[in-house]
């Protein structure tokens, strides 16, 4: 991807935005230097225009043996670990009762063998319809009033996570339950600190921006992926026309056509950003060409009308 990024003009700067100003145009910000996110670099950059993809981070818990067996057991993502063969045919764990956690315990559904989700209260967060799907599956057993306290694993042999120490809340009784596999699904952070009074944000700090075109409270400045969705996140973001042609047929025109109406925000802010700028672009020609032209006519001795009239 970035040398294909690269093949296309990008010119990849790999630090970390330590600031940024987005209330003149051009915008500005200034970056930390690398492997320094304290200082702050004196000198200042810019540009036309803006797209934000900071993205948002998983919640985790800093449960003991988190790190040790984080991504070795251990996840946050159930779409991009769930299918590893370590998880298949094995009992897992998901931790959470929002929509999230539903849709990641019915994926895992497909290949583990029995779903185990902790909800720390006695209800779910999720809606009505996610919450009938999750309580109707006949793979998944829901654990009220629970939460996790400790991951255990194999530390000689494989590295790998094969239980976790659960509590109940409420009789405070705990229990060692087998799990090959432990999903966090306890929300997200949106990473906009570096937005704040400056763009406009949910409730959740998700910058909020114009449906179906990526565009936020301010003009020239886009937002794509996570950090303005806080719903698909991993769903497929890439998106188009997809014709399909019958092989049996000799005829060369498509036979079938299905128009996908998902399109990826990232290709949505590219787009937009680029129809913004090409619109900046036009300004300024038709200005320029303006002031040509008034400039070729008093060359022929023609004053513009415009600027013989005093009160243009
Ligand atoms: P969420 O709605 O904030 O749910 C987080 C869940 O994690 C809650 O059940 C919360 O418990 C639990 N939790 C938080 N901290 C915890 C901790 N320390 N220990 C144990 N449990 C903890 O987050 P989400 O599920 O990621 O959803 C985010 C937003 O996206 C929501 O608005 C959701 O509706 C939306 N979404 C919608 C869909 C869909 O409609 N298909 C799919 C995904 C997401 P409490 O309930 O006790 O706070």
């Amino acid at each position: 991807m970035r040398a294909q990024s690269e093949a296309c003009g990008t010119e990849i700067i790999s630090q970390t935005v330590a600031k940024v100003d987005l209330k003149s145009k051009p915008f500005k910000y200034w970056l930390h230097p690398m492997g320094d996110d304290e200082e702050i670099e004196e000198e200042e950059h810019t540009a036309d225009s803006i797209i934000i993809a900071t993205g948002a981070k998983a919640r985790r818990l800093d449960l003991p043996g988190e790190t040790k067996y984080w991504g070795n057991g251990v996840s946050a993502c159930a779409v991009c670990d769930g299918s590893l063969p370590i998880f298949r045919d094995q009992p897992l764990v998901v931790i959470g009762g929002g929509d999230s956690a539903v849709e990641e315990a019915l994926y895992l559904t497909k290949k583990a063998k029995k779903v185990t989700v902790l909800v720390r209260r006695d209800k779910l967060r999720a809606g009505r319809t996610n919450a009938r799907r999750l309580t109707t599956h006949p793979k998944i057993e829901i654990k009220y009033n629970t939460s996790p306290v400790e991951i255990k694993g194999d530390e000689g042999k494989t590295g790998l996570m094969t239980e976790l120490v659960i509590k109940n809340t409420v009789t405070k009784e705990e229990q060692t339950i087998e799990a090959k596999g432990l999903f966090y699904a306890v929300g997200h952070d949106p990473a906009t600190g570096l937005f704040k009074d400056q763009l406009d944000m949910d409730e959740d700090g998700y910058l909020i921006t114009t449906p179906g075109e990526g565009k936020t409270s301010i003009e020239g400045v886009f937002a794509a992926g996570d950090v303005q969705d806080k719903r698909y996140r991993q769903a497929i973001t890439s998106a188009g026309k997809y014709t399909f042609r019958d092989p049996s047929s000799s005829k060369r025109s498509p036979t079938l056509h299905i128009l996908t109406s998902c399109t990826g925000s990232g290709c949505v802010a590219a787009l937009e950003a680029e129809k913004w700028l090409a619109e900046q672009d036009d300004s300024v020609d038709n200005e320029l060409e303006t002031e040509n032209q008034a400039e070729k006519s008093q060359v022929n001795g023609v004053v513009p009308e415009y600027r013989s009239n005093p009160l243009l």
